[in-house]
């Protein structure tokens, strides 16, 4: 988190700023029209000073709500409130303290200082705290604004839904709103990334590790809060590979009952590629980019390979046990990694391929699309993007001369170096060599000399899903 950052987002929120935005940051929540709501700031301002406001409210319409309610006098009553009802004040102190964590994550000095609105203790703006709310916070000022001024836009539509994505590496959120008009693509409302690993250690012990465990209900949490908050009225959770293979699984499944209020969903390796496909190829021009298609999901734990003859139609699909966080887990000791090791990574990639190779037909494919943040982020370091802008990379064409390039570049790199990249999402660094790896070898043994690289994918398969939208 924290290094997303699209072009139109930065000009949405100057608009409503009316100035330039000081500090770097990112968009949590948006608005019914897809415009931002609440965007969480850089820990620093242009300047280098602390910022200590983390999530702001930057849509009009829900400002001016919010400042109604301030200017009826409800600052003050609710700090009389927090000084005569002690669950209250408990509540609120929750809050202040969880502020402080999330924006401590970054800047150390802030946990004694940096609460909501930039205070440990009572109440100083009610934007900051529906902000926190909205952006996933459990704070009970947020959430009692949230009843008196929603809905913020008149329009809004019903149906919103949540779909969660639990992979090997990273824990994923969308939050979308159908469009009156079903053929066009549904708005989003949240998309966010973190990888905290799940599968770690999974393929060696069967077991999902309990610190892992711990790091992931604890931002699943904060996003099925998020979804509540932002009116999604299901939440879906879907699992795939490092869940589907551990024996106690059903700790991550009682965590999802709790929080999304829904069964968790174990996908198998074939649902998994359908809904790939449905995600990636939705919608795709087939003058570019002629079908059949191949869909490659390069995950932490498995790949995926799909073919199909039409966009959400999938005729054959594969998976593989070939993860990058697997691959590196097997054949990666050194830092960087020794052409030994890598000879020997290469080795088990072309083993995979000889299997997808036996069981699909590869060369009937026209168009070669490459779903996964390996995909995504080598893109987006071939294109030498200043920060990761998914607007700039989405159904955009990748070389095979740029994709080998690249690989060779990061192979040379420390773990150290890699997560120094401006693009590099945190913790991808030290196991994207080997997901990289997967892709050129698909490239080089099929003769795709270009791929499409697409940001939508599995996640956004099961929200289709949900919506009805094949
Ligand atoms: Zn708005």
């Amino acid at each position: 988190m924290g290094t997303e950052l699209r072009s139109s987002d930065l000009v949405a929120v100057r608009e409503q700023l009316g100035r330039e935005p000081n500090t770097p940051f990112t968009v949590v929540a948006r608005c019914t029209g897809g415009h931002p709501l609440v965007i969480r700031n850089a820990p620093l301002d242009a300047d280098g000073a602390p910022f200590p406001t983390t999530y702001w409210l930057t849509c009009p319409a829900a400002v001016k709500a919010v400042s109604r309610v301030e200017s009826d006098g409800w600052i003050a009553r609710l700090n009389d409130r927090e000084a005569t009802d002690a669950a209250f004040a408990r509540a609120l102190a929750g809050a202040h303290r969880a502020y402080a964590e999330d924006r401590a994550a970054d800047l150390p000095d802030a946990r004694g200082w940096g609460g909501v609105g930039g205070t440990r203790r009572s109440v100083k703006c009610l934007h900051a705290h529906y902000a926190f709310h909205l952006a996933g916070g459990d704070d009970p000022v947020g959430a009692w604004i949230a009843e008196r001024v929603e809905p913020i836009h008149p329009e809004q539509r019903a149906g919103r839904v949540a779909a969660i994505d639990q992979g090997t590496n990273s824990i994923r959120l969308l939050v979308v709103e159908p469009r009156a008009d079903p053929e066009r693509d549904p708005t989003e409302l949240a998309r966010d990334m973190i990888i905290t690993r799940l599968g770690q250690g999974v393929d060696r012990s069967g077991r999902i590790d309990p610190d892992a465990l711990e790091r992931t209900v604890g931002v699943l949490a904060r996003y099925c809060r998020r979804a509540s908050a932002l009116g999604a009225g299901r939440i879906r959770v879907a699992a795939t590979s490092a869940v589907r293979d551990a024996a106690n699984r059903e700790d991550f499944a009682a965590a999802v009952r709790i929080h999304a209020g829904s069964e968790l969903e174990v996908i198998s390796g074939k649902r998994e590629a359908g809904l790939s496909f449905l995600g990636a190829t939705r919608g795709l021009d087939p003058s570019p980019a002629p079908s059949p298609y191949l869909v490659l999901d390069i995950g932490g734990g498995s790949t995926e390979f799909v073919i199909g003859s039409a966009p959400g139609r999938a005729e054959h699909a594969l998976s593989t046990q070939m993860g990058s966080v697997r691959l590196t887990e097997r054949f990666v000791r050194s830092d960087p990694p020794t052409r030994e090791e890598l000879a020997a990574l290469a080795l088990a990639v072309d083993d995979a391929l000889d299997q997808a190779e036996a069981h699909l037909p590869i060369g009937d494919a026209h168009t070669f699309v490459s779903v996964s943040g390996t995909a995504t982020t080598l893109q987006a370091i071939a294109l030498g993007l200043p920060r990761y802008d998914p607007e700039a990379i989405h159904r955009t064409w990748l070389t095979r001369t740029d994709a080998e390039r690249v690989t060779d570049d990061l192979a040379r790199m420390t773990d150290a170096e890699r997560a120094a990249l401006p693009v590099m999402a945190p913790g991808r660094g030290d196991v994207i060599v080997a997901g990289a790896m997967v892709l050129t070898n698909v490239m080089r043994r099929f003769g795709f000399e270009r791929t499409l690289v697409s940001e939508t994918d599995i996640l956004d398969g099961l929200a289709f899903e949900l919506l009805d939208i094949r």
